[in-house]
C-alpha cells in the first residue's frame, strides 16, 4: 500500500449536480481493489436523486487515492498480456486503459470496431473463416461495444483523449488518420506514453488550456465518475470542441440492476476514486445542459461487473477462497472462451438496457452567434 494514501483527506459537499445539501447514505464500502485505508460512503441527493461520493478526497489529496500500479496507469500494459485477441476487445477492469484492434479501417457501421488481432489465432484463421457465418457470429459476440474509434473526418482532424494513461487509445487513433494528443494527471503515465512519441499534456484539461472551438473529437474512457465538477468538464470540453464535434465516453451504469443486488459489494463502487455514478437519464440531462446534442448512449455488453461482484460476495463469506481471488482478478485478464460463454447473457442485458457500462456520444451545438464570436 502506498503510503501516500495515508494523508487523504475528505471534505463533506453539497450535490455536484444540484447544489442540494438534503442527501441520504446509500451504502458504506472499503477500497476492496486497491486498499486505500478507511471506510467511504456513496450518498443518494434527495431532490435530484444522484448517486455520488460524500464524503469525497479534497482536490489537493484526490491524487493519492491512485495507488502505484493503478490500471490505467500500469506502462506497458498490453505487452504484459499474452496475445489474446479479446483482451483488445474488453474493458479489462472498471477503470483499466481501453486496448484497441490495430486496424480501425475495419470499424463498423455502428462506428465500433470488430474485433481483430495481427497475429490471427487458429480459430480466426483462413480455413476457420471459411465456414460460412462463423467469422460474423465471432464478431459479434465479441464486440462489446466498449469503446467508439471513428475514422478521421480530414487530413487534418484534431482528438483529445482525456485521461489518456499510457496512451493506447491514443495510438490507436492516429492509426485510424487522426492528429492527437492526450490529457493525463499521473507523471509515470505521460512518461510511458511521451516515450512512445505520443504528445501529452500532465495535468486536468482545464490546466491544458486549449483554444476555443478547435478540436473534432474528444474522448474519455471511464473517466467522468472520476471528475469531481463534472458539469465544469462538460462545459469545458464543449468549449473546446468545434460546432459539430464529437465527444464519446464511457461510464459505469448506476441506474440498472446490479447496484441494487449486489449493494455494497457492487465491483464499480471503487471508492474511493469514482466520485460519481450515473445514469442514463442523468447523463442525458447534463450532455443537454452543457449544450450537447443527438446523445446516443449504447449499453455495453459484457458481464465483468458482475464476476467482479460475485467475487466480492464470494470473499465476504471466504476470505481466503481461492476461487474468489481468481474470480476478482478475472476481470483484468478475461479470456476468450469466458467471453464467448457469457455473450448472451452480456447481449441479452444490454438489448434489455440493463448493461453495467455505457458507452455514450454526442456533438457538440453551438449557437450561431457563438460560432462567430469563437
Ligand atoms: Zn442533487
Amino acid at each position: 500500500m502506498s503510503e501516500h494514501t495515508k494523508t487523504i483527506e475528505l471534505e463533506q459537499i453539497a450535490c455536484p449536480l444540484c447544489a442540494s445539501p438534503d442527501t441520504r447514505r446509500y451504502v458504506s464500502v472499503p477500497d476492496f481493489l486497491h486498499g486505500v485505508p478507511g471506510h467511504f460512503h456513496v450518498v443518494r441527493c434527495q431532490p435530484c436523486r444522484h448517486l455520488f461520493m460524500n464524503p469525497r478526497p479534497t482536490l489537493e489529496t484526490l491524487s493519492m487515492c491512485y495507488p502505484g500500479g493503478y490500471g490505467p496507469h500500469r506502462p506497458a500494459q498490453a505487452a504484459e498480456r499474452p496475445p489474446s485477441p479479446d483482451s483488445s476487445r474488453i474493458t479489462p477492469s472498471p477503470d483499466a486503459a481501453i486496448a484497441v484492434p490495430d486496424s480501425p479501417q475495419d470499424s463498423g457501421t455502428d462506428g465500433v470496431p470488430p474485433a481483430t488481432d495481427a497475429s490471427t489465432p487458429w480459430y480466426l484463421s483462413r480455413s476457420v473463416r471459411a465456414i460460412p457465418g462463423l467469422k460474423q457470429l465471432y464478431y459479434w459476440l465479441t464486440d462489446t461495444k466498449s469503446h467508439v474509434l471513428p475514422a478521421a473526418p480530414g487530413p487534418n482532424a484534431k482528438a483529445l483523449e482525456l485521461g489518456c494513461g499510457t496512451g493506447q487509445f491514443l495510438t490507436a487513433l492516429q492509426n485510424a488518420g487522426w492528429t492527437c494528443q492526450g490529457v493525463e494527471l499521473v507523471s509515470a503515465a505521460v512518461d510511458e506514453a511521451c516515450r512512445s512519441g505520443l504528445s501529452v499534456h500532465e495535468g486536468t484539461l482545464e490546466s491544458a488550456a486549449l483554444p476555443t472551438a478547435t478540436l473534432d473529437a474528444m474522448f474519455a474512457w471511464a473517466v467522468l465518475e472520476h471528475l469531481p465538477d463534472v458539469r465544469a468538464s462538460l462545459q469545458e470540453i464543449h468549449r473546446i470542441l468545434k460546432p459539430g464535434g464529437l465527444l464519446a465516453f464511457s461510464v459505469p451504469n448506476a441506474g440498472c440492476w446490479e447496484p441494487m443486488i449486489f449493494r455494497d459489494r457492487w465491483y464499480v463502487w471503487e471508492l474511493p476514486r469514482h466520485l460519481h455514478f450515473f445514469t442514463p437519464a442523468r447523463l442525458r440531462r447534463l450532455l443537454h445542459d452543457a449544450g450537447f446534442e443527438k446523445v446516443e448512449i449504447v449499453h455495453q455488453r459484457n458481464l465483468l461487473n458482475i464476476v467482479g461482484s460475485v467475487a466480492l460476495w464470494w470473499q465476504r463469506f471466504f476470505p481466503r477462497s481461492r476461487v474468489a481471488a481468481w474470480l476478482l482478478d478475472y476481470p483484468n485478464h478475461p479470456g476468450l472462451w469466458g467471453q464467448l460463454a457469457m455473450a448472451p447473457f452480456a447481449i441479452g442485458l444490454a438489448v434489455l438496457r440493463q448493461g453495467g457500462r455505457l458507452t455514450v456520444t454526442a456533438r457538440c451545438h453551438k449557437p450561431q452567434t457563438e460560432e462567430l464570436g469563437s
